[in-house]
């Protein structure tokens, strides 16, 4: 019994330091996710950006087609207006009725032409100001935009900068660690941490895996106790560890040796 126990505190020994590696892990992992949500929110104000320029881009073209269009008309107007004035004069020279009469319908023709393009030039000109006012509408909300996230971005930044500077104390700290570490150990957390992005060196905790909480056997456990190998857990993959064989922190020692001392007094 205790030379299995003994087993178990070196299989312990052994991940130990593999323990101490994860718990850098996964703060890396919230780093860089973390990290990944900021560069998120970058994006998300740089496209914000991009729609309102697009906008922008679109409603201008939209205008000067508005404005092309009655340019067009503008001059149409105008050689119907010439068209009429040479007609009167036509008109003035003439002396059969029927002539003359044909005349007076070409004139009504004429300007009821230029009426009718008025009247279209009128509605263009009229779309073209309330574009005109959506375009301002666009150009007030971008600059609001761009003043409002000026801060913002700058904040982003510097949460990125100081993301990159926790990360590479961390990484410091693990290449520190994984030479003291037992390599074929590591190689299979790593392994594992990869797949799970999560802890993946877990105690056993009321004989349950405290990774996906599934309830494990007896013989699974003493398994694990006796410390002779790596044992993962059946269910998750995870590689166990028994709490048992976890050495006292100093806390806890302190707390111990309180008590024996408050003990031994009374
Ligand atoms: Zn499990």
């Amino acid at each position: 019994m205790i030379h299995a126990n003994n087993y178990g505190k070196a299989m312990f020994e052994a991940l130990k330091i593999v323990l101490e590696i994860q718990e850098l892990d996964i703060k890396m992992i919230r780093l860089m996710r973390l990290k990944m949500q900021r560069k998120n929110e970058l994006s998300q104000i740089e496209a914000l950006k991009t729609d309102l320029k697009e906008q922008h881009r679109l409603k201008s073209e939209e205008i000067q087609t508005l404005q092309t269009q009655a340019d067009t008309y503008e001059k149409k107007i105008e050689d119907l207006k010439t068209q009429y004035k040479k007609l009167e004069s036509q008109q003035a020279a003439i002396k059969k009725v029927e002539e003359f009469n044909a005349l007076t319908r070409e004139m009504t023709q004429v300007e009821r032409e230029r009426i009718n393009i008025e009247q279209q030039t009128s509605n263009i000109l009229d779309t073209k100001n309330s574009e005109e006012d959506i375009l301002e509408k666009i150009k007030q909300n971008l600059k609001e935009s761009e003043t409002s996230s000026i801060n913002l971005e700058k904040e982003i930044h510097a949460s990125i900068g100081k993301i990159n500077e926790e990360g590479l104390v961390l990484k410091i700290k693990r290449d520190t660690l994984t030479p003291k570490a037992d390599q074929e150990t590591l190689k299979i957390y790593e392994r594992l941490l990869r797949n799970k992005k999560d802890r993946v060196v877990v105690p056993i905790e009321n004989r349950t895996c405290s990774g996906c909480h599934i309830a494990l056997t007896i013989q699974h456990e003493n398994q694990v106790s006796k410390g002779e190998n790596i044992v993962f857990c059946e269910h998750c993959s995870r590689i166990h560890y028994t709490q048992e064989n976890e050495p006292a922190s100093d806390d806890s020692k302190t707390t111990k040796r309180r008590r024996r001392r408050a003990a031994s007094t009374s």
